[in-house]
């Protein structure tokens, strides 16, 4: 068995696997909430549902009540019935190019990291932490960033001082990677071409979202930058805008580069524009009778179609398919839709009943009549956790 753990600032979701001859099976799966407010963790087993609100003061305490609650269940017979964990990292820097066993070595770097991901990568850090000391079998960090260090330098570095770069590594990372490669590997079964010949413009459309173009199988760019901030409209993130927003907003309301920096984060994007919500469907639902909110939709829909021309323009004739997925691209047949029609460079004509459907992994949404066929993915960022933490510790 292999327990996957995806922490977040407040949360800690988990899946635990059975792997049987390359077949991955959840057999388990839960989610701690409100950590440090008012924890409450269920967990899903054999179509039961297991709720505890024991101590889950810090991801520590809720590490130690999950190997509590999966031995109580009878989930696992013992902790040794589990052959590594495999965490989630969102910042990688340029040094994790693939995922790893963490080592003492290992651990300290990602730890050196933290500068650049201050917002990211804490929760991970006090995960591992945890299960380090309660348990003593190999932990193994799959990053979010190591899918983006084959973009080639003319699309990571940003036009600023050189020696902003060689001097405080300030460059694109690009997050969403464990996604990509997921949807990477399944656009190649799908279309049956190999890894060297793929070309597609995927859109990770969640909460956090972002798009990115892959050439010969490969990241080439995507719109996240240093930090997840940059790029798309998100749920609550502004994505691009003029840098000098951030001096002009201090000098004319005091705010600090913090305040700012947090408000850019936690009260822009979908949220910011509609005054509404940070999630898409709040935001649909009061566009019939709020202009913000249509206006949010319309702001967001017409940044996606943007990056896709852009990719496209990179990627040329050779483009195999465009394709939707995360929460959002993978539900909103709406949102897909409107994306769709700000793309007015590109045939991309999507047929309505296709995107409508419903569909259980993929589904192809485009018309015969459009140049590039575009499809709706579902996303497994867990099974690909499992899979380089199996692969990792069975070398
Ligand atoms: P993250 O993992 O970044 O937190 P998700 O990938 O879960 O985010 O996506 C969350 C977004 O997906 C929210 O804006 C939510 O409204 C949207 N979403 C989820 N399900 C649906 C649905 N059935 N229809 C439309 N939007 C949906």
């Amino acid at each position: 068995m292999i327990l996957v753990i995806n922490a977040g600032s407040s949360s800690m979701k988990f899946q635990l696997y059975k792997v049987t001859n390359n077949n991955y099976e959840v057999i388990c799966k839960g989610l701690a909430e409100r950590i440090n407010i008012d924890g409450i963790f269920t967990i899903k087993f054999n179509g039961q549902e297991f709720q505890t609100n024991e101590d889950l003061s810090d991801h520590s305490a809720t590490a130690k009540v999950l190997i509590a609650k999966l031995k109580e269940h009878k989930i696992i017979q013992d902790f040794s019935d589990i052959q590594g964990i495999g965490h989630r990292i969102v910042h990688g820097g340029e040094k994790f190019t693939q995922s790893t066993v963490i080592t003492d070595e290992v651990f300290a770097e990602i730890k050196r990291m933290v500068t650049l991901a201050p917002l990211h990568n804490p929760p991970a850090i006090a995960a591992i932490e945890a299960f380090r000391r309660i348990v003593s079998v190999p932990n193994v960090a799959v990053f979010d960033t190591s899918f983006h260090t084959t973009i080639p330098e003319e699309n990571y570095l940003y036009s600023v001082p050189y020696e902003w770069y060689t001097e405080h590594q300030v460059r694109r990372y690009g997050f969403h990677g464990i996604s990509y490669r997921y949807i990477t590997k399944r656009l190649r079964e799908v279309l049956q071409k190999p890894a060297a010949n793929l070309n597609a413009i995927i859109c990770h459309l969640g909460n956090g979202a972002s798009v990115c173009a892959v050439k010969n199988g490969k990241s080439f760019n995507t719109s996240m930058g240093l930090t997840p901030l940059e790029g798309l409209i998100m749920g609550t993130r502004s994505g691009d805008i003029d840098p000098s927003i951030h001096q002009f907003i201090a000098s004319q309301t005091g705010a600090s580069l913090d305040d700012i920096t947090n408000t850019l984060n936690k009260k822009s994007g979908l949220l910011g524009i509609s005054g509404v919500s940070s999630d898409l469907r709040d935001v649909f639902k009061s566009s019939k009778d709020n202009s913000r909110s249509q206006l949010a939709l319309t702001m967001s829909a017409k940044r996606i179609a943007k990056y896709i021309v852009d990719y496209a323009n990179d990627l040329g004739t050779k483009l195999d398919a465009v394709v939707f997925t995360a929460g959002i691209g993978e539900n909103s047949s709406e949102m897909r839709q409107l994306v769709i029609n700000e793309v007015k460079l590109l045939n991309l004509e999507l047929s309505t009943q296709a995107n409508q459907s419903s569909y259980e992994n993929e589904i192809l949404i485009s018309t015969p009549h459009a140049s590039y066929p575009v499809y709706a993915m579902r996303t497994n960022e867990e099974v690909m956790i499992c899979e380089d933490t199996y692969h990792l510790i069975n070398k």
